[in-house]
């Protein structure tokens, strides 16, 4: 009889999330698959599991699935797990239990953290209807691109999002879905974890007055409410913005690019007040 393959789901952050049945198949199983051993071996560590491990990741998925499927075959369990969170969400793993399923092999769930759920739990932004996208495109053009495509979705929008690109990230969000809720989740069950909420624009003016951006980034953009035209007076807009703590010339920049004004018109109806 074949073994059973368990999809683990591991810590996002603090070592303490994870189940009594994920730490009990991972010391019952035969073997672990993982992404980096390094990272898992410390999880190991900390509960006291020495097992053997084999990598498992992007790279060598294909190969490694099929080495794995022979040991299913003869028997064996085998636990696979991802650096964090649950396996297969933008993670590795597909390939395997995808193979596995077709050859008739158990797959087994032991669910536990994903930084989609623990995000949009704590963001007060609708939770009855959401997608998940996985990580934004890094280039600005296929970015806009899928959020032209999502505007008309009528739904919490929950992206990964590495900390480099953030930035961008908010000036095409501002550009496209324009003055939506955007809840940024940063650091989720870690010692520095912190909820931003604002609109894209509020968001970038925080983040850029900060010396670095660091840190695991949740990006979750709340349903349209039929307002992201933006009529809140530019005035009104411009000064919001000085007092979140942009310069007078970034406040104005910032606005003409968000309503397609020129600089000249917001800096005329912000002296005019
Ligand atoms: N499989 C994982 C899961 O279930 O959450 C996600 C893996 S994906 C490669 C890693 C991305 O998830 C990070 O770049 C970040 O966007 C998000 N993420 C992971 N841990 C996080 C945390 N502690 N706080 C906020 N976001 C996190």
């Amino acid at each position: 009889m074949s073994g059973i393959l368990y999809v683990v789901a591991t810590p996002i952050g603090n070592l303490e999330d994870i189940s009594a049945r994920a730490l009990r198949t991972l010391r019952e199983v035969d073997l672990i698959a993982c992404e980096d051993t390094r990272q898992t071996r410390k999880l190991l560590d900390r509960y006291e599991i020495s097992k053997p491990l084999v990598s498992y990741h992007e790279h060598n998925e294909q190969a490694r699935s099929q080495e794995l499927l022979k040991e299913l075959a003869a028997g064996r369990d085998i636990a696979l797990v991802s650096d964090a969170g649950t396996p297969l969400i933008a993670d590795p793993g597909y390939r395997l239990v995808e193979e596995a399923r077709a050859q008739g092999i158990a797959v087994s769930p032991i669910p536990g953290p994903s930084a989609i759920l623990a995000a949009l739990s704590a963001s007060g932004l609708a939770t009855d209807s959401f997608q998940f996208r996985g990580f934004l495109p890094a280039k600005t053009t296929q970015r806009r691109k899928v959020l032209e495509e999502l505007k008309g979705y009528d739904g919490t929008l929950v992206f990964y999002e590495a900390p480099h690109r953030i930035l961008e990230a908010l000036e095409d969000i501002a550009a496209i879905l324009g003055a939506r809720q955007v809840v940024l989740a940063r650091e989720l069950t870690k010692i520095h974890e912190e909820f931003l909420l604002g609109t894209p624009v509020e968001l970038k003016t925080v983040l850029q007055a900060r010396p670095a951006l660091k840190g695991e980034f949740t990006l979750m953009i709340g349903k349209s409410n039929g307002v992201e035209a933006d009529d809140t007076p530019v005035e009104e807009a411009v000064q919001k913005l000085i007092d979140a703590g942009a310069s007078r010339m970034q406040a104005l920049k910032t606005v003409a690019r968000q309503r397609g004004l020129s600089k000249r018109d917001v800096y005329k109806q912000f002296d005019e007040r």
